[in-house]
């Protein structure tokens, strides 16, 4: 089989409902969406994503250099077509280059997975057929009152969610500890409650407020500090019972290696796009089951869906509120959990088709993009 053609395209639009958290406020969301054909007739979808900036810049290297050395390869020796894209793109460092080879990677997969006649958690492993999720709200805004957040709660719970994580960091450590008792008082003992700072505190802020925490009975705490302090979050782990989450800022296995070494984090949490797709998440996800630790992917909820039934140490199902692909009215069929459970399609791939409509309708250009981007970012 080869790879005969690749097209590219970015897709800008804010989150289905606002996004803030204590260091950031998300304006939009750019995917960038690949397109695979081969020589015997099956062709793959592939995309990628990056949070306000950055689609354009994924694009390029996919259009002008990246899809140039697939083109002519063999996607089932998909280490082959990986290496190569990574090797090639290696003066790049990390980050724009592996969320572009992520979008060809996925698309790949998608290919292998028509051809095998497989769906794609089943090609990879198939340890389960389902995975419980959680809901993940990306809210701090300052109008968001502890009543406000009683109430999503007690909807998340109707809706048979099992799982809730909110975001705290606001400037005063009582009002996330106000939150949290708020929030603890309307789910029951056995629902898990995790956290999300990201990357708010210092090392020495996190241990003192950490020891503050412990009484909630914290699924996990996540992005505590800076994506690079190691040896912080080795600090931070030996002086809480509470476990440490992070990997949404990783972009390599080698960056969880370090992670996993220093006993710095409990539950790693590779995201599938900025890792470089599936062939190095399913590294990760296996390097991390050999430290004995258990993955829960962030975001990219469709994908992470058939990853997390595939591994044996899959944990939970990132449902974030107001950015599925369904919520964005990207896809040309639905794919939702029911009763905070995740069940992947049953069909060769990933499953994953995009509306063509609903994408030409946030098809981005570079000139869109200066537009929007002219006079600074809003
Ligand atoms: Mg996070």
């Amino acid at each position: 089989m080869k790879i005969e053609s690749i097209t590219s395209s970015v897709h800008r639009l804010p989150p289905a409902s606002p996004w803030e958290d204590a260091t950031n406020k998300v304006q939009a969301l750019e995917f960038v969406v690949v397109e695979v054909t081969t020589d015997t007739g099956i062709s793959g979808t592939g995309f990628s994503y990056s949070v306000d900036i950055g689609g354009t810049a994924i694009r390029t290297l996919i259009e002008d250099y990246l899809s140039n050395l697939a083109i002519g390869m063999d996607p089932l020796a998909y280490e082959q077509v990986w290496s190569r894209l990574s090797n090639q793109s290696r003066r790049l460092g990390l980050g724009v280059n592996s969320m572009a080879i992520a979008a060809i990677d996925v698309a790949i997969w998608d290919i292998i997975g028509k051809h095998r006649g497989e769906p794609l958690h089943r090609l990879l492993g198939g340890a389960r057929d389902s995975i419980p999720a959680y809901i993940s709200e990306i809210n701090l805004a300052s109008s968001d009152r502890a009543e406000d957040l009683q109430a999503r709660a007690r909807d998340y719970l109707q809706r048979g969610y099992r799982a809730v994580k909110i975001k705290i960091g606001r400037p005063d450590l009582e009002e996330d500890i106000e939150r949290l008792t708020k929030i603890r008082e309307v789910l029951p003992a056995d629902v898990r409650l995790m956290v999300d700072l990201n990357q708010k505190w210092s090392a020495a802020q996190a241990i003192q407020a950490a020891g503050r925490l412990e009484k909630f009975n914290l699924e996990w705490i996540e992005e505590p500090l800076l994506y690079h302090d190691v040896q912080g979050h080795a600090d931070l782990k030996r002086s809480t019972r509470t476990p440490i989450a992070l990997g949404e800022s990783l972009y390599s296995k080698y960056q969880f290696l370090n992670y996993l070494r220093a006993g710095a984090v409990d539950i790693v949490q590779a995201d599938v796009a900025f890792v470089g797709g599936i062939t190095e998440w399913l590294k990760v996800a296996h390097l991390a089951s050999s430290f004995g630790k258990p993955i829960a992917p962030h975001y990219m909820m469709e994908l992470s869906l058939p990853l997390l039934c595939a591994v044996p140490n899959g944990f939970m199902l990132e449902d974030v509120v107001g950015g599925s692909l369904t919520e964005l009215g990207l896809l040309e069929n639905p794919i939702e959990t029911r009763n905070g459970i995740g069940t992947p399609l049953d069909v060769p791939g990933h499953g994953i088709v995009f509306n063509k409509t609903a994408l030409e309708a946030c098809r981005a250009t570079s000139q869109d993009v200066k537009q929007t981007f002219s006079g600074g970012s809003k």
